[in-house]
């Protein structure tokens, strides 16, 4: 049906397993979407690469981003800066790729406002103490940086009642599926298919007229 592609925002709990998920997703259906790299003031953890997770830019350049009107959103979490670079967001939909923002709260809501059509889903564990484990078992982190993100988790979850779905990552391939379809689904909405109804209309008129 539609031909733009869909852009959905995936938020969640740090150690909801949102970053596995992902790959997962674009492992399977690797044409069919495009993840969008953000910007951010964080330092690289170990294995990651500027330009694959994302870019990793200093203060002064992150505030050159903003100034130069480069970002879509930004937002602070945990005292850094996360942003979503525009233009390649904007050239994959117009390629027909799905784009999948893998943001924070604040900035998920932020899309919202500015494109009402995005689709937010929220990803969760099944459980809070299933969170903190995750979490442990990551390793990355500090105590203080688990305890800075079990505490953030908690403001947060008081926001997932103004996503659209909420998906439970639980089994990681049905958690894929559900995520592909969600996202599938959005192409059949009526706000996504302006140019098929119109000409629907059009043709119906000039049958009608024909007769
Ligand atoms: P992490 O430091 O664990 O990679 O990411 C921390 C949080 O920042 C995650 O919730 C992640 O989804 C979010 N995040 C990553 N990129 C962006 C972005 O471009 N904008 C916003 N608002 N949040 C982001």
């Amino acid at each position: 049906m539609s031909e733009k592609g869909i852009l959905a925002v995936v938020s969640g709990f740090s150690g909801a397993g949102k970053g596995t998920l992902m790959k997962a997703l674009l492992k399977k259906y690797e044409e069919r979407y495009a993840l969008s790299i953000s910007a951010t003031t964080r330092q690289p953890r170990e294995g990651e690469v500027h330009g694959r997770e994302y870019f990793f830019l200093t203060q002064e350049e992150f505030q050159q981003m903003i100034r130069e009107d480069a970002l879509i959103e930004h937002a602070c979490y945990v005292k850094n800066y996360y942003g979503t670079p525009k233009q390649y967001v904007f050239d994959q939909m117009a390629a027909g790729k799905d784009v999948i923002l893998e943001i924070e709260i604040q900035g998920a809501l932020k899309v919202k406002e500015k494109f009402p059509d995005t689709l937010l889903l929220f990803v969760t564990p099944p459980s809070a103490k299933e969170l903190e484990a995750r979490l442990v078992g990551r390793g990355t982190e500090t105590e203080d940086v688990i305890r800075d993100r079990l505490a953030r988790a908690a403001e947060e979850a008081e926001y997932m009642d103004q996503y659209d779905y909420i998906l439970v990552n639980d089994v990681l391939d049905d958690c894929v599926e559900q995520m592909h379809q969600l996202i599938q689904d959005q192409h059949q909405r009526v706000s996504e298919n302006g140019a098929f109804i119109s000409a629907m209309k059009q043709e119906l008129k000039e049958l009608v007229s024909s007769v």
